[in-house]
C-alpha cells in the first residue's frame, strides 16, 4: 500500500454535529433569557459533574486556573508554605501559590508515565510543605497508591490537576478522586472543553466553603462553618471567578456525551498503538493494559521516543520526515518549569528578593536540585494524531506511514541536524 495523500477528514473532527446543534441551542437560550451571570445552570453542572465523580461538591470557576488557587486557598495554602508540583507541567499546576504567599519546590517526572516521580518527593518535603500538587499528565493518570502513601505518612494534602486527564482512570478509579481536592481546566483545548471554564472537586465542605468565600461572594448563602461566616459579605480575596454561563449551558450537554464520546478517543488510539506496539524508536504513554488504568479522552496525545534504537535519530528529524507525508507530529513538550526566571530570580511582588524565595525559609532553588528526567524529556517525545473515532482504515494509513518513515530511518540519519537547542514550550506553544 503506497499512501499518496493522508485521509484528513472527519476522523479529527472533536465534536460531532449533532452535540454540536445542541451546544449552539443551549449557548442561545442563556443569551436570550440574559442569564450569563446567573448560577443555575452552573450549579446544575456542577451538581452533574461532581456526581459523574461521585464526590459530594463541585465548583464552577471562570478557568483551570482559578479552580486550582480556589483549591490552593481551600485547603489552607498561605505565606511561607511550600507546595510540590512536578517541573513538567503547565505553569497554572503550581504559580497561584504566590498569589497566595507560598513557594513551589519542584520535583522530577518518571520518564515514561511522565508524571510526578514518587521516589523523587520524599527528599522535598520540609517542615513547611503543605500540600503535593499532582497532574495526570498528557492524559496519563499518575501513580497515586504510592503518592498517597507518602501525604499520609508525611500528613500533606494532594491537589489533583486533572486538567489534561477528564474521565481517566486508575486503577478503576477517576482521577480527581484522590486527593483532598481537584481541579480541571475545562478550556475549549482540553478533552472536556467547554470554555473558558474550570472546575474544583472535594468531599470536604471546610474546602469547598473556604473556595466559596474566596472568590464566589453571590454563594455566601452556601457557608455555615462558624469561622468562615464572620467573613460574609465580601470576599476574602482572588477574584470574581465564577464559571460564565454558557460555558455551563455547553458543559451540560457534553456531559451527556462525553463517556461516550471518550470510550471511542480510547478505543482509536489503543487501535493506533497496538498496531505499532513493536515498532522500534517509539513507544505509547499509556498504562499497562491489564492495570484498571485509563488515558480518558487523551489530552495532548503523546508519544515517547527512543533515538537510541534508531541510529541516534533526532525527534526533531522523526518529526519533520512525518509532517513530509502529512501526520501534523511535532517534536517535545512543556518544558521545564524549574528552569524559567520566574521560578528562579524574578522579584514579582518588589520585596527585594526573587519571589521564589521572598517568602520561604530557606532557598527552596537549593532544596530542588537538578531535575534530569525534566530537563532532557523534550527530546524523547512527539505528538501523535488527535484520532477522535475509532476509523480503522484511517487509522492504519497513519500507522503505515509511521512504520514506513521507522523503517527507512537510515535514509533520514544523513540530513539530520539534531534537535535545535530549545525544544517544547513554556505554555502549549509546542502544539501546532
Ligand atoms: C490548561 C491547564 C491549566 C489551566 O487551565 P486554564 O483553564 O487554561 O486556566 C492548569 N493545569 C494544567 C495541567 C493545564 O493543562
Amino acid at each position: 500500500m503506497e499512501i499518496k495523500t493522508i485521509t484528513k477528514g472527519d476522523i479529527f473532527e472533536k465534536i460531532p454535529s449533532k452535540v454540536m446543534n445542541e451546544m449552539e441551542d443551549a449557548v442561545l437560550t442563556v443569551l436570550r433569557e440574559w442569564k450569563m451571570s446567573k448560577l443555575d445552570l452552573t450549579k446544575e453542572f456542577e451538581r452533574k459533574f461532581a456526581d459523574w465523580h461521585g464526590l459530594k461538591y463541585g465548583l464552577g470557576y471562570n478557568n483551570g486556573t482559578a479552580a486550582i488557587l480556589g483549591a490552593m486557598y481551600g485547603i489552607g495554602i498561605g505565606p511561607g508554605d511550600e507546595i510540590i508540583c512536578p517541573s513538567i507541567t503547565y505553569w497554572a499546576s503550581c504559580l497561584p501559590a504566590y498569589t497566595l504567599g507560598a513557594t513551589v519546590v519542584f520535583a522530577d517526572i518518571e520518564p515514561d508515565t511522565l508524571c510526578i516521580d514518587p521516589n523523587d518527593i520524599e527528599s522535598k518535603i520540609t517542615d513547611k510543605t503543605k500540600a503535593i500538587i499532582v497532574v495526570h499528565y498528557s492524559g496519563m493518570p499518575a501513580k497515586m497508591d504510592e503518592i498517597m502513601k507518602i501525604a499520609n505518612k508525611h500528613n500533606l494534602k494532594v491537589i489533583e490537576d486533572a486538567s489534561h486527564a477528564h474521565g481517566a482512570l486508575y486503577k478503576g478509579k477517576m482521577v480527581g478522586t484522590f486527593g483532598e481536592v481537584s481541579a480541571f481546566s475545562l478550556m475549549s483545548a482540553k478533552s472536556f472543553g467547554i470554555g473558558e471554564a474550570g472546575i474544583l472537586l472535594t468531599d470536604d465542605r471546610e474546602i469547598y466553603e473556604r473556595a466559596i468565600i474566596f472568590g464566589h461572594y453571590l454563594r455566601h448563602d452556601e457557608v455555615h462553618i462558624e469561622y468562615l461566616k464572620k467573613g460574609i459579605g465580601l470576599p476574602w480575596g482572588g477574584c470574581k471567578q465564577r464559571m460564565h454561563q454558557m460555558s455551563a449551558a455547553i458543559g451540560l450537554v457534553l456531559l451527556k456525551y462525553y463517556p461516550e464520546m471518550m470510550q471511542e478517543i480510547d478505543k482509536a488510539r489503543n487501535y493506533f498503538w497496538d498496531l505499532l506496539e513493536d515498532c522500534p524508536g517509539i513507544r505509547a504513554h499509556r498504562p499497562d493494559k491489564n492495570s484498571g488504568s485509563t488515558n480518558g479522552g487523551w489530552y495532548n496525545p503523546l508519544g515517547l521516543y527512543r533515538s537510541e534504537e534508531l541510529g541516534g535519530l533526532s525527534v526533531t528529524r522523526f518529526c519533520e520526515a512525518l509532517q513530509a507525508k502529512g501526520i501534523p507530529s511535532t517534536a517535545g513538550c512543556n518544558k521545564a518549569l524549574h528552569l524559567h526566571p520566574v521560578f528562579n530570580t524574578l522579584d514579582i511582588y518588589n520585596e527585594g528578593k526573587p519571589t521564589i524565595i521572598s517568602r520561604a525559609k530557606r532557598d527552596v532553588r537549593k532544596l530542588r536540585g537538578n531535575l534530569p528526567v525534566s530537563e532532557g524529556i523534550q527530546e524523547k517525545v512527539f505528538t501523535i494524531p488527535s484520532f477522535y473515532k475509532y476509523e480503522k482504515p484511517v487509522i492504519e494509513e497513519y500507522v503505515y506511514v509511521f512504520k514506513k518513515v521507522i523503517n527507512n530511518y537510515k535514509e533520514l540519519l544523513p540530513g539530520d541536524k539534531g534537535n535545535p537547542k530549545e525544544l517544547g514550550g513554556w505554555s502549549s506553544s509546542f502544539r501546532r
